[in-house]
């Protein structure tokens, strides 16, 4: 499989139905929807992935895996504890840095324009970083109203509203 076609398959795993329309993934993605069709006609014929038209609207469908497209998922997610094995045996500070910079280098990628889509708290309308100086948990969630720890900044926040070209 592509690099794509896994982060699909992890990103179709862990989403709810309104997210799994082709439409969403080729925002979600930054690709066109016609990319995206064939990747997912792709997918199709391997018998991993299945298009489930909406009972409303005809013109909507949904995007499912198949039982085989959930075996390959486990697999996937295996790979993925492995890597969380080795990453747990760094100390909580060092992967506090590491994430924080990780999520400085998207927010800028999606200032540039490269990405598009970003549901990050340090791009987010609600968030005020350094609210609390020197606390615990420095930084506020407006929409929370409650103060947040950099260990428990969100990266995929479902809530999350777009804050245009503009990185706190
Ligand atoms: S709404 Fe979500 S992304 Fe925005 S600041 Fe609050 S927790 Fe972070």
């Amino acid at each position: 499989m592509s690099p794509i076609q896994i982060q699909f398959f992890l990103y179709l795993n862990s989403h709810t139905k309104r997210q799994r329309r082709i439409s969403h993934l080729a925002e979600e993605f930054g690709l066109t929807q016609a990319t995206v069709s064939d990747a997912v006609k792709a997918l199709m014929k391997k018998g991993l992935l299945l298009k489930m038209r909406s009972q409303e609207d005809g013109r909507i469908a949904t995007l499912e895996l198949t039982p085989s497209g959930r075996r390959l998922v486990v697999r996937l997610l295996g790979w993925q504890s492995a890597l969380q094995e080795q990453i747990k045996k760094f100390p909580p500070e060092t992967k506090e840095v590491v994430m924080i910079f990780l999520m400085e280098v998207i927010a800028q990628l999606q200032k540039a324009g490269i990405i598009s889509i970003v549901r990050m708290c340090i791009t987010c309308g609600f968030f005020r970083r350094d609210a609390y100086p020197g606390a615990e948990r420095p930084h506020h969630c407006e929409l929370t109203d409650r103060p947040i720890a950099n260990s428990e900044l969100r990266i995929d926040c479902h809530r999350h509203k777009p804050k245009l070209n503009e990185v706190e």
